[in-house]
């Protein structure tokens, strides 16, 4: 077996750091002599970039993807007593916001394939009190949003995406046009926490609409419900990109295409090293979506995960279970409306996940020692 001399990471910011560095530095250089920290020009510059990028009309930056969220509930007037349906098998972020605001989460499962969330169970949880359905593209691929708007047409719905992990992957409907995740629902939420695929160095966020007068009311909530300076009309929060922030996302939102080729470069070397494998299922793509990899997501079938984990470790492989437990098995989130066994998938999935290393600096050399391994380890 090789050796490696560097070290092996989940995500590798140091890396694509270095090859934006120059203009990074610039930028945040230029923020801090004109000390326009909130609120600089770059801000404005940023979200006219990413309005561009997404052809979407409105995009409002805000401190992280959870205030995107909840930014979104809130503007959409949505009250106590309201159920809002989101995936069981997702960052618990989702359905956070839903909880804090006293709307009524309506977890459902999600299939097995994908990841994505499970429309038909999505019918089945529709009941008059339903306001809204969070699809989530985990990992990097669309939920089928075709579909997903027809049944929130017909009950008469909102849809809000969370597209946290899926910025830059395209949709694409039965009739051949193409839309980027987050752009069509009634709003997209996003989040550029580092590791994420457009990802700042600190925390920030972002909401898209193509609707003028939601643009409208969600700039009024991220900004403290004001609408007039000091007049405050309804309940907001605070929730702000700040410059800096900003000139990161700027410089890197121009190679986000690049960044996404680098990572689908690696899930063809890890897919070709383990198809077939009668113990390692591979991650399988969306019918109608593009795939952004956020994360690499491998189900083991017959595999010790806690050894295998700890064996890759000892060799200097980080490897990642996204996510260990399922929502409706959190304290935090326990109902009486379900119980164990009542979501089969996400159960399953919890219990035999593993995330690869998966960034914009894998190379073969690399890839071969992490795949190498897991071969012999599983094997
Ligand atoms: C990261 C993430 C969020 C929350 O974003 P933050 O910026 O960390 O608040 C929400 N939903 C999903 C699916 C995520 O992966």
């Amino acid at each position: 077996m090789t050796t490696l001399t560097k070290k092996i990471q989940m995500v590798d910011l140091k890396g694509q750091y270095e090859k934006i560095k120059s203009e990074v530095d610039a930028g945040i250089q230029e923020v801090l002599n004109s000390t326009t920290f909130i609120n600089g020009p770059a801000v404005k510059e940023f979200q006219a970039d990413l309005e561009k990028y997404l052809n979407v009309k409105h995009v409002i930056p805000c401190a992280n993807g959870t205030d995107a969220l909840q930014i979104a509930m809130m503007a959409l007037d949505l009250k106590p007593g309201d159920e809002v349906i989101t995936a069981s098998f997702t960052y618990v972020a989702t359905a956070e916001v839903i909880g804090l605001l006293g709307l009524t989460p309506v977890l459902v499962d999600v299939y097995p394939d994908t990841f994505d969330i499970n429309i038909e169970a999505i019918e089945k949880a529709i009941t008059p009190k339903t306001k809204a359905i969070v699809p989530v593209h985990l990992f990097g691929q669309c939920a089928d949003m075709e579909r997903i708007m027809a049944l929130a047409k017909k009950h008469n719905l909102f849809v809000i995406e969370d597209v946290a992990q899926a910025i830059g992957a395209d949709y694409t409907f039965s009739n051949g046009t193409k839309a980027k995740a987050g752009t069509i629902g009634t709003i997209g939420c996003t989040s550029f926490f580092p590791s994420k695929n457009l990802g700042c160095y600190g925390d920030g966020g972002a909401i898209y609409t193509n609707s003028d007068e939601l643009a409208k009311k969600l700039r009024i909530v991220a900004n403290h419900g004001q609408t007039v300076q000091y007049v405050h009309d309804m309940l907001g929060v605070n929730s702000r990109l700040d410059s800096i922030q900003a000139v990161v996302l700027k410089a890197k939102l121009k190679h986000l295409d690049e960044y996404a080729t680098e990572r689908n470069k690696a899930a063809a070397y890890y897919d070709k090293t383990f198809a077939s494998h009668p113990k390692i299922k591979t991650p399988a793509r969306a019918k109608n979506s593009t795939h952004v990899f956020h994360q690499y997501t491998l189900q083991l079938n017959g595999v010790d995960r806690t050894k295998l984990r700890e064996q890759l470790s000892e060799r200097g492989i980080p490897a990642m279970i996204y996510y260990p437990i399922p929502l409706h098995e959190q304290n935090a989130y326990k109902s009486d409306r379900y119980k164990k066994g009542d979501f089969p998938v996400t159960e399953k999935l919890c219990a035999t996940v593993l995330s690869l290393p998966m960034h914009t600096e894998m190379d073969e050399e690399t890839l071969k020692y992490i795949t190498d391994n897991l071969l012999q380890l599983v094997n």
